[in-house]
């Protein structure tokens, strides 16, 4: 399926197809294609069926499938996260609010996409549950830890997808499968019903072929929630309104230490180049300094493992998922489930966290960590009453081999650098393709232009990303 979510919305409104029609055949492209590229853990096309015989094509998303992370709740679906423990006897009790948000806007949920277990990771290799192969490169990672939501749209098995971004995990992906992703505003979208990792930087964002299509989801899914109590009383602006105006006369930041050792070759030419056009377009760049970048990676591997150890406790063997057989006792129960439901990250991601929340680490860990979170929002704020946003890479590299970093988790958070800021910060972000290059033995693989822009500034910021799509 090729036709953007746009041109397939004017395609239902034409009858010249239907959303049986758009089902079938995207459950035909999975059976053809997904063996190879591994981005669906599941399907269920008799429910989406069903809800296509009802589906308003008055709404804004009438009609139209969209995949699914699967740390979404879905009602009667399952959601793994990627994990043994919840993949084989859970079924999600209720819809997430973002899930509740697309069905009224005429929108239907199908398919669940991979992801890394409990969405920690950066390449989709920490699933559980099946590996995920770049649609560009057989051979390569597509991202992640929204891997499963990237590549699905890129191998167009899925007009348009739900990720969930915490450190990078939607624009990563979608820059090395070529597709555009877009984090939110902290509390722009509410997170009731996505499976917590780390509470004060998960957002739950779209990943499309366009940014049409990015303005179109966001518009569905963004606004106040009562369930979640960080998300925002703050009116949801009209997303499409000003996407075409174009980049004249706005003020484009570009951070130096976004652009230093390390970069790719490939990578820097193509953002550069992505930069100069929009220079062209009559915006002015300007270098600015975000300081305390160099300290985002050791910040956010203290936040986030920190807040994964408090929310996974949830996973005790008995309220939720995989319990173990034959206990001793209470603590053999705890103990042996969690040793069994859990794979090697995310029991890193727990020692570590406990590690930095326990007495007499606290202070010199957690807090401290707090403390330079603060100092980088604060890079953002002193930038943002200069320029408009920020331009920077995505990733330092193209998307890398499968299993070329597997033994080497350090190297794996060091390339998280260019987006955890953005969460740590609460700003929002988009990813948009911005060229190809060779790299590794690999030729034609995909770079994304991060788009950073201030607290609920998305609206500009798919502006600019508009005039920056090729
Ligand atoms: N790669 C980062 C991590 O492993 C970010 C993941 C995410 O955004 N969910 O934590």
């Amino acid at each position: 399926m090729s036709a953007s979510l746009t041109a397939l919305r004017r395609q239902l409104l034409a009858g010249e197809t239907s959303p049986a029609d758009l089902l079938k055949s995207l459950a035909a492209s999975i059976t053809k294609r997904d063996s190879t590229t591994g981005a669906y853990l599941s399907h269920d096309l008799e429910t989406a069926l069903a809800e296509a015989a009802t589906a308003d094509l008055s709404l804004p998303l009438g009609g139209i499938p969209i995949a699914i992370k699967d740390n979404l709740n879905v009602l009667g679906q399952p959601c793994s996260c990627g994990s043994r423990f919840l993949a084989k006897n859970y079924r999600a009790p209720y819809d997430a609010t973002v899930i509740t948000k697309l069905r009224a806007a005429g929108a239907i949920p199908f398919g669940r996409t991979n992801l890394d277990e409990f969405a920690m990771g950066s390449a989709t290799e920490n699933s559980a549950l099946g590996t995920t192969r770049n649609p560009h490169d057989s051979s390569r990672i597509p991202g992640g830890s929204s891997g499963g939501s990237a590549a699905a749209v890129a191998d167009r098995t899925a007009i348009a997808a739900l990720g969930s971004d915490t450190g990078g995990s939607i624009r990563q992906p979608a820059s090395h499968c070529g597709v555009v992703g877009l984090k939110p505003s902290y509390g722009r979208v509410s997170r009731y019903g996505l499976v917590a990792f780390a509470s004060s930087l998960d957002q739950i964002g779209p990943l499309t072929q366009t940014v049409e299509d990015a303005a179109r989801i966001l518009q569905a899914i963004a606004g106040h929630d009562p369930k979640d109590s960080t998300s925002l009383q703050a009116p949801v602006p009209d997303y499409l309104a000003h996407l075409n105006d174009g980049v004249r006369g706005m003020k484009l930041g570009v951070p130096r230490e976004y652009f230093g050792e390390g970069i790719d070759p490939g990578v820097r030419r193509n953002v550069e180049t992505a930069i100069q056009s929009l220079a062209a377009q009559g915006a002015e760049i300007i270098e600015i300094s975000l300081p305390h970048t160099q300290h985002a990676v050791a910040t956010y591997y203290v936040i986030a493992p920190a807040e994964a150890s408090s929310n996974l406790s949830r996973f005790d063997g008995i309220r939720y998922g995989h319990r173990t057989e034959k206990p001793n006792d209470i603590l053999d129960l705890y103990r042996r489930s969690r040793e069994e439901g859990f794979g090697p990250e995310v029991k890193r991601r727990i020692i570590l966290g406990t590690y930095v929340l326990s007495s007499g680490y606290y202070d010199a860990y957690y807090s401290r960590a707090q403390k330079v979170r603060t100092l980088i929002r604060r890079d953002f704020e002193t930038a943002f009453q200069t320029v408009d946003a920020i331009l920077s890479p995505v990733a330092p590299t193209p998307a890398r081999r499968l299993g070329a970093l597997a033994c080497d988790p350090l190297h794996e958070y060091l390339s998280d650098i260019f987006t955890l800021s953005a969460n740590l910060a609460g700003i929002p972000g988009i990813s948009v393709p911005c060229g190809t290059t060779d790299f590794d033995g690999g030729t034609n693989l995909p770079v994304g232009l991060q788009i950073l822009g201030p607290h609920l500034g998305e609206a500009k910021l798919l502006q600019i990303a508009q005039a920056a799509q090729i």
